[in-house]
């Protein structure tokens, strides 16, 4: 039997930095991803020279026929194994007042962050809570969810659910061996952030500079492993002093 983790949105920015961390942590990788599928396979190749386990499982998060028939598909192919960690992470944004913005912005960015959780993580729990092993979630909200984003509303309202979702569910699973946290970040370098003015923002971040994936990586592996036993229904900001 081994123990999986699946990273949702594991192509890019924090889900390749987790996926990697991870792999080197010796820790076989589902890496999710929604259509980059050349960035995905970069990832998995990473993982594979470096002597880790990962695969590919391509499916939208938002759409919940897709993510059970992926998860159904991947189940098939593994019976003796589950899926231990799971990381939420596939997100986007759609940035806009409120009073601009199109129907379609608010229901993307709340179908990815909030609806995805939702699908993926239903499918999952339950495998999670009748293994002895238990398991392990992180969910990736933001900054923007705790305090709120002007020009976000819809990202922060997605974000700031997650945060209700994650204190909810913890409180559940916590007698079967399952923890549920989240994850915080600020102002992180990815693709989602390549277009911010960085050097203007950067002067607001106590610390000076927008943070890296590898370090949001370490605090999601930390949460994911058994160093944090004690941990459920937490949100762990990491934005260099920004928003404590
Ligand atoms: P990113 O660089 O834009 O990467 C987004 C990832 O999500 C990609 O792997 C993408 O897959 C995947 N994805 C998007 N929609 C999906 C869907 N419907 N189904 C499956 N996968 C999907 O973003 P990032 O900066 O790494 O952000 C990752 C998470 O952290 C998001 O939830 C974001 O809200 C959160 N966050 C980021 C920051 C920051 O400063 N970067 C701060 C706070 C929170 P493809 O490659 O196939 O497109």
């Amino acid at each position: 039997m081994k123990k999986y983790a699946l990273v949702t949105g594991g192509s890019r920015g924090l889900g390749k930095a987790v996926c990697l961390k991870l792999a080197a942590l010796n820790i076989p990788v589902v890496i999710n991803y929604q259509s980059n599928r050349e960035a995905a396979l970069e990832v998995q190749s990473a993982i594979q020279a470096a002597g880790g386990t990962a695969e590919l499982l391509p499916f939208d998060v938002a759409n919940a026929t897709e993510t059970e028939a992926a998860l159904d598909q991947w189940e098939n192919a593994h019976p003796e194994d589950y899926i231990a960690y799971l990381v939420n992470n596939a997100g986007i944004r759609r940035d806009n007042v409120l009073f601009m913005m199109p129907a379609e912005d608010w229901h993307a960015v709340l179908d990815t962050s909030l609806n995805g959780f939702f699908h993926v993580t239903r499918r999952l729990i339950s495998k999670m809570m009748m293994r002895k092993h238990g398991g392990s979630i992180v969910n990736m909200t933001s900054l923007s969810g705790l305090k709120g984003m002007p020009g976000q509303t819809n990202y922060s309202a997605a974000k700031a659910a997650l945060i209700g979702a994650t204190k909810a569910l913890a409180q559940e699973v916590a007698v079967r061996n399952v923890r549920v946290n989240a994850v915080a970040p600020g102002f992180i370098l990815t693709d989602m952030t390549r277009e911010l003015p960085v050097d203007e923002l950067k002067g607001m971040i106590p610390m000076q500079r927008f943070g890296r994936p590898d370090e949001v990586a370490e605090l999601v592996a930390f949460l994911l492993s058994d160093a944090s036993s004690y941990i459920t229904g937490e949100v762990i900001s990491i934005n260099g002093g920004l928003y404590t």
